[in-house]
């Protein structure tokens, strides 16, 4: 099978492809280079059945042509990062919004199958129960920059159903939680590649907010492995899942963990939401997942627990 991943050298795009080129697929690869990198795609970029195309997704030409040859669609480019997005505010709602309506657009010109990487983010601040696929979303008030992402990617989430209603365009809809492994770089915001790459280094741990607000770590390859597993299902089509973990953590736990697997004797400091990411900041207190419908869908269940997943961070960064 042909099939055209967005974003591909980012973290999860790069993974994406070597378990695509695993499976004997020929891989295009669609990157403006933003936040992915060359190094994340450099153990596969020798192989005979990768391709890469430098550019935006906004470029519409170039697209075409990638979308006519795919049999697939893997729509992972996107703004990504906390700190990026608040850094970036107007490049987030073009890329997010615009560059997904270019996607989907063509999909249906050549009505190619689509999955669409949408994001945890779109639950907003429910603090009240795990979350669950038709849960109400909990925005808050658009002068919380932060919250134009969750917009975005919710506004990608119904053009896509959209376009499998009206169009009866085959397209999968997965929300990431916070997904983590190797290549996944600290400079966006991301907690876990920055506890541990402080741990090893000895400096202060930095601990945003008072540390009891939760998160829920996926393994990224568990993540591809649910994604591929959704595109290859019929009954996954024209429907959304939660893509995660379902073990709740503290950050302040996680902090703790980090430290203890990577033997550091680094402090824990804490540092306040305005002086992390500027005004107009908030975050969510809570975050997991509810996977049944994963589970039933695709049989899916998380290989990696916690402690497998710092380490194997942990390795990432030592080597
Ligand atoms: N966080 C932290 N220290 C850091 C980076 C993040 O305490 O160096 C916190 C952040 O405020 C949030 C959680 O860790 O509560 C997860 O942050 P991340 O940016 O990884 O993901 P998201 O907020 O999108 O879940």
């Amino acid at each position: 099978m042909r099939v055209l991943i967005t974003g591909g050298a980012g973290f999860i795009g790069s993974h994406l492809a070597e378990r695509l080129l695993d499976q004997g697929d020929e891989v295009f690869i669609v990157d403006n280079l933003w936040t992915g990198r060359l190094a994340n795609i450099a153990g596969i970029q020798a192989h005979e059945r990768l391709h890469l195309v430098v550019d935006t997704i906004l470029n519409e030409s170039v697209m075409n042509e990638l979308v006519f040859k795919a049999d697939h669609i893997y729509h992972l480019a996107a703004a990504v990062g906390v700190r990026n997005i608040m850094d970036h505010p107007v490049e987030t709602l073009d890329i997010n919004v615009k560059g997904t309506e270019v996607v989907l657009r063509l999909a249906n010109r050549f009505k190619k199958k689509v999955f669409i990487a949408s994001t945890s983010e779109i639950y907003g601040k429910h603090v009240e129960h795990d979350l669950s696929e038709d849960d109400n979303r909990v925005m808050g008030t658009v002068k919380k920059r932060r919250w134009a992402y969750a917009c975005s990617k919710t506004l990608d989430e119904f053009l896509a159903l959209a376009y499998f209603d009206e169009k009866k365009l085959p397209v999968v809809i997965g929300r990431l939680f916070n997904t983590v492994g190797p290549r996944q770089t600290g400079q966006y915001g991301m907690v876990l590649p920055n506890f541990v790459q402080s741990a090893l280094l000895g400096k202060p741990i930095t601990v945003y907010g008072d540390g009891t607000q939760t998160r829920s770590f996926t393994h990224v390859n568990d993540v591809t492995g649910a994604i591929t597993r959704l595109m290859m299902e019929p009954a996954a089509e024209g429907e959304v899942f939660n893509i995660g973990n379902d073990h709740e953590v503290t950050i302040n736990e996680l902090a703790e963990r980090v430290r203890e697997l990577s033997a550091s004797d680094s402090e824990i400091e804490y540092v306040s939401y305005e002086k992390a990411y500027g005004p107009g900041f908030e975050d969510m207190e809570r975050r997991c997942p509810n996977i049944d419908k994963l589970r039933q869908c695709i049989g899916f269940e998380p290989s990696s627990d916690l402690e497998s997943i710092i380490k194997s961070v942990i390795n990432y960064f030592k080597e």
